[in-house]
């Protein structure tokens, strides 16, 4: 990743911080977004420091399509260039489908999905002039199977793997890839909310025998924005352990 400028939307923690300081390790560049938690990011931010890259922290909500034009342009400014896009800033408010409320489902699909969409929309442009870009969106096992009490969530998570498919033949002749990783059961905040019951019984459905962690996320993601896998594009990699096979 020596002198390639990532954004990795989500920065502040969990898979994100992982998937950040995996791109910004001996020499890589990186815009760590953060929508709230700004000492996060910037633990992020030095953590890419102390593996030899460079960082900057930038406040944005992927949501709001201003802020998403908002982000690319800090990376053209910070480091002239923009070459992977990580869109990884994500939310869950489960519930049942009948009693999902309208801003829940709106709150969702608007981070998860839509936010994917205004960055992708944004760093399209300056990666078509570059004639190079990665872009890999984070989706969830659960968009290929299915999961009861995320229908928010599901239809979000399986709304960005069509988008993924449809960028990749878009930008496919501007040598710009577009990939999904889908991630399974992987310890961090948003899974610890579960409790340690539900914790027990997702593992007992993994292969593995053991709960993911943002590492093996971050490793499946550097490989995609790496010169590896210059001609795999419009995939999902699954991340679980063999959860989902
Ligand atoms: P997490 O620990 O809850 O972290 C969520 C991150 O998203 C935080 O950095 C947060 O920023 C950021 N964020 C939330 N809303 C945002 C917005 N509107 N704009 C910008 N940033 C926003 O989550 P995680 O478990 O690492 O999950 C990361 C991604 O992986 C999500 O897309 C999630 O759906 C997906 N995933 C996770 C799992 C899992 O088991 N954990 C499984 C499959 C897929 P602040 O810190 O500033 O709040």
């Amino acid at each position: 990743m020596q002198g390639r400028v990532s954004i990795v939307t989500g920065g502040s923690r969990g898979i994100g911080r992982a998937v950040a300081v995996e791109l910004g390790k001996e020499g890589g560049l990186v815009v760590v977004n953060y929508q709230g938690r700004l000492e996060e990011a910037r633990e992020t931010a030095h953590q890419i420091e102390q593996a030899g890259g460079r960082a900057i922290v930038e406040q944005a909500d992927v949501s709001v399509a201003s802020d998403a034009q908002r982000l690319v342009e800090s990376a053209l400014a910070a480091f002239g260039r923009l070459d992977v896009v990580v869109n990884n800033a994500g939310i869950t408010r489960d519930n049942l489908l009948l009693r999902i409320k309208d801003e829940d489902w709106e709150a969702v699909v608007n981070t998860n999905l839509r936010g994917a969409f205004n960055l992708i929309r944004a760093a399209a442009r300056p990666m078509m002039k570059q004639r190079f870009g990665r872009i890999i969106n984070v989706s969830s096992v659960v968009a290929l199977t299915g999961n009861a009490g995320q229908a928010n969530y599901v239809a979000a998570k399986a709304g960005l793997i069509g988008l993924t498919k449809t960028a990749a033949r878009e930008f496919a002749s501007r040598n710009i890839t577009v990939n999904a990783v889908a991630p399974g059961f992987i310890q961090t905040e948003m899974t610890a909310a579960l409790g340690d019951e539900a914790h027990l019984k997702m593992v007992e459905q993994i292969p593995a025998g053991r709960a993911g962690t943002p590492q093996d996320v971050a490793g499946a993601v550097a490989f995609l924005a790496s010169d590896a896998a210059a001609y795999i594009t419009g995939q999902v990699l699954n991340i679980d352990g063999g959860m989902v096979m």
